[in-house]
């Protein structure tokens, strides 16, 4: 029996997998093929939500999705991917296995990059994953019962991106439940570029009187030279006393992929083609974070479950119509849009590369709402049909800016 083998059950693989399943069963030749998905955890992580401190509902158990589609899933941490040998080695809580396939889709995502300040792995927390973003909130709840101290309630973020600005956002109204006295709670958000959310476009502005109204305080044009156990050291020589100290600087391409024999941009993603397949090496497709096309023709990928997700769909279908030897459907993406929580003040929505500014405030956020608690999920009710159904290959058009519910 031929075997797809899906790296990675994120947004690209996850719905790689379910495409697949697909198109296989549209062939009427699904019993011909295994799907067979790798990932460490038994669980889909709807990432994006991590900055909300609540993971709770977060995790899609991948049995939900993938048993009522045949398609089987294998927790274990990918230790190499050999292309040579068309095998991938997989080391599980019991043994070590070494899989082979016929067509290999690589989903492995992205990770924080860290760059080099003393004390940042050592001291500073973060959202990046389902774990990192629990050990952060047990973090929190224990700092009731630490002694007094100054900076107690002091959270610092670093990096005012995207991430690092829902995160500091979520934080006066989450630091103000622990602390007994709110006068206590401050929360600060740093970036070394010189205005906070700096490539936010005309979101910018916005984020920035969010950021006012919260009483977050904005530190833009700042190093931070040193994180320790009491807080964060900058450059120009100021300590900022803090038990909490965030890290969310950028993303880069999950390291395992830099092994594979092709050609990698600056942010170690692979380069595929418009179908999704990596050119260099024979029936391998990669998609979401961890792989780069220029999606409207002309820019680059840009790493969000907005990307991962299609090309998870295309990349599916593909590597299934591959196998079959039919014809591959190319991806193209013109639309791009940013929705970024803004805590209790609400959100903002901004439209096209540039950022062109459409909504902000307090119904945005339903928006933000619709679109990372309901239409990034997949279908979680067991039922074949919807699942198989949700896997077309076709790009949500729908404007978001209507789905204010
Ligand atoms: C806090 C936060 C907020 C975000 N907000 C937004 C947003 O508002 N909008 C947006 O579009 N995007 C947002 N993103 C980005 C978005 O989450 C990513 O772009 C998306 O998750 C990428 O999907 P993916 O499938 O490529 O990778 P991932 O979702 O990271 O999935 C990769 C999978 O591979 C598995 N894996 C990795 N290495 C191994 C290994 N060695 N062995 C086994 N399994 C492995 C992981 O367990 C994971 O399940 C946000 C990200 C974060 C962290």
């Amino acid at each position: 029996m031929n075997r797809i083998l899906i790296l990675g059950a994120g947004f690209a693989g996850l719905w790689a997998a379910m495409a697949a399943a697909r198109k296989l069963d549209e062939s009427g030749r699904a019993q011909t093929t295994e799907i067979l998905v790798v990932d460490a955890r038994p669980f889909h992580s709807i990432r994006v939500r991590n900055y909300e401190l609540d993971p709770a509902a977060t995790q899609v158990p991948l049995a939900d999705v993938l048993e009522p589609i045949g398609v089987k899933w294998l927790t274990g941490t990918i230790e190499q991917i050999d292309t040579a040998q068309h095998t991938v080695t997989v080391k599980t809580a019991n043994d070590t296995k070494v899989l082979n396939y016929a067509r290999l889709v690589v989903a492995l995502g992205s990770t924080l990059v860290h760059p080099s300040i003393p004390g940042l792995v050592e001291h500073a927390f973060d959202v990046d994953t389902f774990e990192n973003t629990n050990t952060l909130l047990a973090h929190l709840r224990s700092l009731s019962t630490q002694p007094a101290s100054a900076g107690r309630y002091t959270a610092v973020v670093i990096g005012a991106g995207l991430t690092g600005s829902e995160v500091a956002a979520e934080l006066p109204a989450k630091l103000s439940k622990l602390a007994k006295n709110t006068a206590e709670v401050r929360v600060i958000l740093i970036d070394h570029l010189p205005r906070i959310a700096d490539q936010m476009g005309e979101a910018q502005p916005v984020i920035e009187t969010a950021m006012r109204s919260m009483g977050v305080e904005m530190r833009p044009g700042v190093q931070v030279s040193r994180v320790t156990s009491t807080g964060v050291e900058l450059a120009n020589g100021e300590t900022i006393a803090a038990s909490t100290v965030i890290w969310c600087g950028g993303f880069h391409a999950n390291p395992l992929v830099k092994e594979l024999p092709t050609q990698h941009d600056t942010l170690g993603r692979i380069q595929v083609d418009e179908y999704l397949r990596v050119p260099d090496i024979p029936d391998v497709f990669a998609a979401g974070d961890c792989a780069n096309l220029a999606i409207d023709g002309k820019n680059d990928i840009i790493m969000s479950c907005q990307y991962s997700l299609p090309m998870g769909r295309f990349c599916g279908h593909n590597v299934a119509a591959n196998l079959l030897g039919e014809a591959l459907l190319p991806l193209r993406i013109d639309d791009y849009v940013t929705c970024v929580d803004l805590g209790s003040w609400g959100a903002v929505y901004t439209q096209g590369r540039e950022r062109k500014l459409v909504m902000q405030g307090e119904q945005v956020k339903r928006t933000k709402q619709f679109i990372t608690h309901e239409l990034i999920y997949p279908p979680i009710n067991r039922n074949r049909d919807d699942i198989l159904q949700a896997a077309a290959p076709t790009l949500a058009t729908e404007s978001l800016e209507n789905k204010v519910l």
